[in-house]
């Protein structure tokens, strides 16, 4: 079964309309064959970017509410109409920092689903987590609280394993680690429907980068990564968005 790779940006609270230049530039021009690119910036520079590109865009979070009285909250219809096509969802910053829940993530999951935007769900356990053995209680309850009402919507979803330990620290989890997990989130998944579970991405996220991506992407269950720092370099992003294929 092929699954077409996906690199994916998350610019986080980075980047500026000369970086919007920049990484058109880089990317342009760039030979990716079947690979898909994404790239997630700050959701005020998404309709900076020009409608000729060989890339998608995203934004890095979504209201599961339609519209109304939600000051500083952005719709999916906002987000549709400044051109993302894609979501992130649940990414471990926004899970500590603004204490979403997974009921709001499933939430915010299906409402992206719904208005025809692709979420990408983010899931990881900390370093205690991990330590104490508890990787995969973690990874199956954070799926579950998605998946398990609403199996229907893992078919339109692609899910992005980010350890929390390996976030932005430098040091990435190792091939062998990412593909252990991600082979027990496919066979997690399979539960909700085996079909979609073998058709699902899977990327990989945390402190990936030119040097340590092509290890990663050669494993089975890695169908790409969701890079946050090295996303910010347009060379090293373009870099890694090549040796995929
Ligand atoms: P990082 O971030 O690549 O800087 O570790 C990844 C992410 O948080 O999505």
């Amino acid at each position: 079964m092929q699954r077409t790779p996906l690199i994916a940006a998350n610019w986080k609270m980075n980047g500026s309309a000369a970086l919007v230049e920049e990484i058109t530039r880089e990317l342009t021009g760039l030979e990716l064959s079947d690979t898909e690119v994404l790239i997630c910036p700050p959701a005020t520079l998404i309709n900076r970017f020009s409608a000729e590109r060989n890339f998608a865009l995203g934004a890095q979070n979504v209201s599961h509410e339609k519209a109304g009285a939600f000051t500083g909250e952005l719709s999916t219809d906002l987000l549709l109409e400044a051109g993302a096509r894609f979501v992130i969802i649940g990414h471990s910053e926004r899970r500590t920092l603004n204490f979403e829940s997974d009921a709001l993530i499933a939430a915010k999951l299906a409402a992206a689903v719904n208005a025809g935007l692709t979420p990408v769900l983010c899931i990881g356990e900390t370093l205690e987590q991990r330590q104490q053995e508890k990787t995969q209680q973690v990874l199956a309850r954070q799926l579950d609280a998605v998946y398990a009402s609403q199996p229907e919507l893992l078919a339109k979803s692609v899910i992005a394993y980010e350890p929390i330990w390996a976030i932005g620290t430098g040091e990435s989890a190792t091939p062998q680690q990412a593909q252990t997990t991600h082979a027990f989130i496919r066979q997690h998944l399979k539960q909700y429907d085996t079909q979609s579970a073998i058709r699902v991405k899977l990327l990989y996220g945390g402190s990936v980068n030119a040097d340590n991506c092509a290890a990663l992407f050669d494993q089975a269950d890695i169908d790409g990564a969701l890079v946050g720092g090295a996303s910010l370099k347009p060379a090293e992003f373009a870099q890694i968005c090549l040796a995929v294929t």
